[in-house]
C-alpha cells in the first residue's frame, strides 16, 4: 500500500469509528437504572395471554407453593434450557458483561477458536458497544440479561417487558440483530417471565454448575482457587447431560478465571461450545431467523407452557414486511429517525474524515 493511501485509510477508519460510536451511544437509560416504560414495547406482548404470578414483593420472599414454578425459589423449569444436551459438550457462560475486563477474556479464547456464550447488560452495551462488537464479530453468541439487572419476579409485566426490549435496541443497534436467547438475572424466572420472553422471541438459558464466582464481593473469605477445585470436580462425574456453567465477566477477578477453567474443560475431554451451539441452533439471532423462514400473516396461537416464536407474530397494521414484531417495533421508532439522521452521519464521517487527514498531513 502506498503511504498517501495508508494515510486515508487511516483517517477513513477513524471517522467511520467515530460515527459508529455516535450513532450507538445515543441517549439510552442509565447504568443500572430501570429503564423507562414504553407504550410501544408494551404492544409487543399479548397481556392476556401471561400467567397470573403475583409480583414478588422481595426477592428473599418465595411463594409457600410454587405454583408458577420459580427457579430461584426451588429449583423448578418449565421449558428452559439448563444443560447442554450432548455429555461431551460444555455450554461456557459469562453474565454482566461487556466490560474491559471481557477483552483479556476474548483474547484468551480468539487463538484456541473457543466460541462461547455472553448474556450482556443493556446498560454496559451502551458504555461499551466496542466491546460487544468485538465479541461479535469474533462469533461468540450474545444473550441478552436485561437493562439494569433486576430480580425479574419483583416486576411488573411493563417493567419486564422494558428491561428485555431496550437491552434488544441497544443490542440490535449495536450489532444489528436481536439475540434469540435470554438468560434472567440470579436465575430469577416464573412462568409468567417466562411468558413474556418467549412472546418477545426468547428462550430462557438457565445454567446447571454454578461458579458463585460474584459473592466475592460480599464472601472475604471467598477463594478464588475453589473455581478451578470446582471445575476439577465437576469433569470428574460421569456425566449424563453436557453441563452449562455460569460465570461473570464483571470484575477482572471473575473474568481472570477464564483462563483457568478452560484448560480443566479440555483437558478432560469436553467440547467447549457457546449455549445455542450445544442445543443445535447455529443461528441464535431473530432477525436471521425470520430472514431464512419468513413468518406468514396468520396468528397462530399455542399453548402458553410451551409458546414458540410464531406467538410473537400476529396480524397488524404495522405488519408491511415479513419480520417479527420486535424487529418490526425496531423500525417503527427507529427508520425515521435513521433515515433522517443518515445524511448527518455521512456529513459527519466526511468532515472527520477531512479533518484527520489534514492533521496527519500537516504533521509531517
Ligand atoms: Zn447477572
Amino acid at each position: 500500500m502506498k503511504f498517501s493511501r495508508k494515510i486515508e485509510f487511516v483517517s477513513l477508519s477513524i471517522a467511520l469509528l467515530f460515527t459508529f460510536l455516535v450513532e450507538v451511544s445515543g441517549s439510552w437509560p442509565g447504568t443500572d437504572q430501570p429503564p423507562p416504560i414504553r407504550d410501544d414495547f408494551n404492544a409487543l406482548v399479548d397481556f392476556t395471554k401471561i400467567p397470573p404470578a403475583p409480583v414478588r414483593s422481595n426477592e428473599t420472599l418465595c411463594p409457600e407453593t410454587d405454583t408458577y414454578c420459580n427457579f430461584a425459589c426451588t429449583g423448578c423449569v418449565n421449558g428452559d434450557i439448563t444443560v447442554c444436551p450432548n455429555p461431551r459438550d460444555w455450554g461456557l457462560t459469562f453474565d454482566d458483561g461487556p466490560t474491559t475486563f471481557t477483552i483479556d477474556l476474548l483474547n484468551y479464547l480468539k487463538p484456541r477458536g473457543l466460541k462461547i456464550t455472553f448474556f450482556v447488560v443493556g446498560s454496559r452495551v451502551a458504555e461499551s458497544p466496542e466491546i460487544l462488537k468485538m465479541a461479535y464479530d469474533l462469533g461468540h453468541e450474545i444473550g441478552v440479561h436485561t437493562w439494569s439487572h433486576p430480580y425479574l419476579t419483583t416486576q411488573s409485566n411493563e417493567q419486564i417487558i422494558a428491561e428485555l426490549q431496550w437491552t434488544a435496541e441497544i443490542i440490535k443497534a449495536t450489532i444489528g440483530v436481536i439475540p434469540a436467547y435470554m438468560r434472567p438475572p440470579f436465575g430469577d424466572v416464573d412462568d409468567r417471565v417466562r411468558n413474556i420472553a418467549s412472546q418477545l422471541g426468547y428462550k430462557v438459558v438457565i445454567w446447571d454448575r454454578d461458579t458463585k464466582d460474584w459473592t466475592f464481593t460480599k464472601d472475604l473469605s471467598f477463594d478464588f482457587n475453589w473455581i478451578k477445585g470446582n471445575f476439577t470436580e465437576w469433569v470428574q462425574e460421569k456425566p449424563t447431560t453436557g453441563h452449562i456453567s455460569l460465570q461473570h465477566d464483571l470484575y477482572n477477578q471473575t473474568a481472570s478465571q477464564g483462563p483457568k477453567v478452560v484448560p480443566i474443560v479440555l483437558g478432560a475431554n469436553y467440547t467447549i461450545k457457546s449455549v445455542a451451539s450445544c442445543i443445535g441452533d447455529n443461528d441464535p439471532y431473530q432477525r436471521k431467523k425470520v430472514l431464512n423462514n419468513p413468518p406468514k400473516n396468520n396468528f397462530t396461537s399455542v399453548s402458553q407452557d410451551q409458546p414458540t416464536l410464531t406467538t410473537v407474530i400476529q396480524e397488524s397494521t404495522m405488519m408491511t414486511t415479513n419480520l417479527p414484531v420486535s424487529t418490526q417495533t425496531f423500525y417503527v421508532t427507529n427508520v425515521a429517525n435513521n433515515q433522517r439522521n443518515f445524511l448527518n452521519y455521512l456529513v459527519m464521517t466526511v468532515n472527520i474524515y477531512v479533518f484527520v487527514h489534514s492533521v496527519i498531513i500537516n504533521s509531517m
